[in-house]
């Protein structure tokens, strides 16, 4: 599904990703894992096309990525839910749905998307009316990953799904990254908490300083000594 070759980004003078190959098989869930600032976010900003890569190589289903602005890469079946949740908290969640699916889909089939989206979320159907900022973090969450599946994409980027929420709530985003990927959805998923990143993906990379330092199935990367001793402190 996703294959990045050599792939390398810079901000100014400042080089966070180092010639990074990775890939992610139709139906996959697979894990980027590594510390604050290993470059995790930029490849996955890499792949969008939100910063352009300064080298190297994106191809989705065998087609060329590279040097396509975002909205085009997003157009080819690609979404990003980048870190933070970013809702527009001042829009309810159904207009939030809206603006997700608009530039995808028009009349008819926009309404169908997000009805779809509510019926799978049902969460976010009884808040349909809400504005997005009055939504617990959690919901916030659905929502961002609610919008991000309107423009129905091959291939989903999620991005610290975890972050900021309480536990209980970080069960349920989990349960729907789970649901998602057995319907057959590819989700290429970024995450600090190591430990429940390798509870759910197919495979996983570990980023260390803007380079793969190590690859493989969920299972080995969770025996392996660099990960215990560098993620899971034991
Ligand atoms: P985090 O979990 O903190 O987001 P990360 O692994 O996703 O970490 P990145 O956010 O990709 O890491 O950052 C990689 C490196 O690039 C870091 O050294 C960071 O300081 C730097 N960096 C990220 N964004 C920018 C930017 N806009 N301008 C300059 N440097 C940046």
């Amino acid at each position: 599904m996703l294959r990045v070759e050599g792939m390398k980004i810079r901000y100014g003078a400042v080089q966070a990703v180092h010639g990074v190959d990775l890939n992610v098989g139709n139906g996959e869930l697979v894990t980027l894992i590594g510390a604050n600032g290993a470059g995790k976010s930029s490849i996955l900003a890499g792949i969008a096309g939100s910063i352009p890569p300064a080298e190297g190589k994106v191809l989705l289903k065998g087609q060329p990525l590279t040097g396509l602005p975002a909205d085009v890469i997003s157009r080819k079946g690609i979404a990003l839910t980048p870190e933070g949740r970013r809702v527009f908290a001042h829009l309810t969640v159904g207009e939030n749905l809206h603006l997700g699916g608009a530039a995808f889909a028009k009349g008819n089939e926009l309404r169908a998307r997000r009805d779809s989206m509510l019926s799978r979320f049902p969460i976010l159907a009884e808040r349909i009316d809400q504005k997005a900022g009055s939504l617990s973090g959690g919901e916030q969450q659905m929502l961002a990953i609610a919008r991000s599946l309107m423009s129905q994409p091959d291939l989903l980027l999620l991005d610290e799904p975890s972050l900021g929420l309480a536990p209980q709530t970080i069960d349920k985003v989990y349960e729907l990254i789970e649901d998602l990927r057995k319907q057959g959805l590819t989700i290429l998923l970024v995450e600090q908490n190591v430990e429940l990143a390798l509870s759910v993906a197919d495979r996983g990379y570990v980023v260390a300083n803007g380079r793969i330092a190590l690859s493989g199935t969920a299972s080995e990367l969770a025996s392996s000594d660099l990960v215990r001793q560098a993620y899971l402190a034991i």
